[in-house]
């Protein structure tokens, strides 16, 4: 540690603190990530995964890890320095105004082009969230955060419910589902999608029954027909109240019809049904781009 110098505080959460820094030997500007823990309970199983999934993955649009720093018993992650994220960018935009669709394509194309490659490498994010995607001085996405992440089997089952930030969080685990797979990165992206179109949160739930209501108030409350197995869920009650108009294309602004189909796959209920990242990527929507934008 004694080769960088800290220049200021980034953010500060439960995880630890991020700070930006220069590297005195390089002179390159870095983000260390200091993992916090308490005393005598050692370093965070989930910062043992992050630092494992981050030396796995190598993507244009996933962050780079540079290197890791044990100092005075504390987990420190190198990372490159990205000095914006989605949410950062978001807010710093004047009311009334809306991202560029030109760009709005070309960040989707890439979140879901590093989504696609994590589903590859059989690793699931689950905490897709604007604040968790960076964005460099040259428009590109990195997709940080791995603390959250796992690898999982083509066929394995998951079992965690304690994951996905509530309001990026799929139906699937809302409704308490014995497993899950790559359908919740989907589901995940599909929400950030329409934010970027519209600057707010599409399901905006304050604890897990209203988030599930809020969803079903825009996309109808699910029945047998057109998600085979929801009653049998476990959190599935007979007596949720019966929305029944889809109404996501009101929802929504600043988007063409192309996004529009493509959004309303992303957000399929039934996980089975729900687009696949390759699906994505291969969607008329992002016709003319694959040839311009990195996967
Ligand atoms: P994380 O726990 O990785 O989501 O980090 C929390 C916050 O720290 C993020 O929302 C970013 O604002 C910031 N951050 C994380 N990684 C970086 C990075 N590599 N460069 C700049 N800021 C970062």
């Amino acid at each position: 540690m004694q080769n960088f110098r800290k220049l200021k505080k980034i953010a500060e959460g439960a995880f630890g603190i991020v700070y930006k820094a220069e590297d005195l030997l390089t002179k390159q500007i870095v983000a260390i990530k200091k993992i916090k823990h308490e005393k005598n309970e050692g370093i965070p199983a989930t910062a043992f995964r992050e630092m494992d999934l981050l030396q796995e993955l190598k993507h244009p649009n996933i962050i780079c890890l540079i290197d890791i720093l044990i100092y005075k018993g504390t987990l420190n992650l190198v990372l490159e320095y990205i000095p914006m994220d989605l949410k950062k960018y978001m807010d710093s935009m004047t009311p009334d105004t809306y991202i560029d669709k030109e760009l709005v394509r070309r960040y989707l194309y890439q979140i879901t082009s590093a989504t696609h490659y994590c589903h590859r490498n059989h690793i699931l994010h689950r905490d897709l969230k604007p604040q968790n995607i960076l964005i460099d001085q040259n428009g590109t996405i990195k997709v940080a955060d791995f603390g959250l992440g796992r690898s999982i089997s083509p066929r394995s089952r998951v079992y965690t419910h304690e994951v996905v930030t509530l309001w990026y969080r799929a139906p699937e685990i809302l409704l308490g589902s014995p497993y899950y797979a790559f359908s919740v990165d989907i589901w995940s992206v599909g929400c950030i999608f329409a934010e970027m179109s519209t600057r707010k949160p599409l399901f905006r739930g304050d604890s897990e029954i209203d988030q599930l209501f809020h969803i079903f108030r825009i996309l109808k409350t699910p029945t047998e027909d057109i998600w085979p197995g929801v009653t049998s869920l476990p959190d599935y009650k007979a007596t949720f109240p019966c929305w029944s108009s889809y109404t996501l294309r009101e929802q929504l602004k600043n988007i063409n019809e192309l996004g529009i189909d493509l959004l309303q796959k992303m957000l399929i209920y039934d996980p089975f049904h729900r687009f696949t990242a390759r699906d994505i990527l291969n969607h008329p929507y992002f016709d003319d781009l694959s040839s311009t934008t990195s996967e």
